[in-house]
């Protein structure tokens, strides 16, 4: 897909030249040099194989690796990656349930001591 100069202002200033999902700095001048430091892309936010269009509400800046992983997830879905806490290890939400559980039954056990006589 070939944009207007213009459109692609307009794309990279919507973030301030920043990756729309992990927040790398963009290099205007590496527009779609893949492997190019800050190489970006402009990324349709509704992936064009769902139905997505090509105005500008529905473009963002993106790096080359974001876009690419993104696939055809949509740019709120592909976003919401980024805001979960940190991304814990796979594993991280068992061990804090358990942790949770185990903290519970000290509670528990605390409460039903038999009062001491
Ligand atoms: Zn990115």
């Amino acid at each position: 897909m070939q944009w207007e100069e213009e459109t692609l202002a307009w794309v990279y200033n919507r973030t301030d030249g920043c990756c729309r999902y992990c927040e790398k700095k963009l290099s205007w001048i590496n527009y779609a040099s893949d492997g190019a430091r800050g190489a970006w892309e402009v990324d349709h936010s509704v992936p064009v194989a769902l139905g997505g269009t090509d105005y500008l509400s529905n473009l963002w800046p993106a790096c080359i690796y974001c876009n690419r992983d993104k696939g055809t997830m949509t740019g709120p879905q592909y976003k919401r990656l980024f805001e979960e806490p940190r991304r814990s290890p796979p594993g991280g939400g068992v061990l804090q349930v358990l942790a949770g559980v185990a903290l519970l039954y000290l509670l528990y056990r605390a409460l039903s001591q038999p009062k001491q006589q």
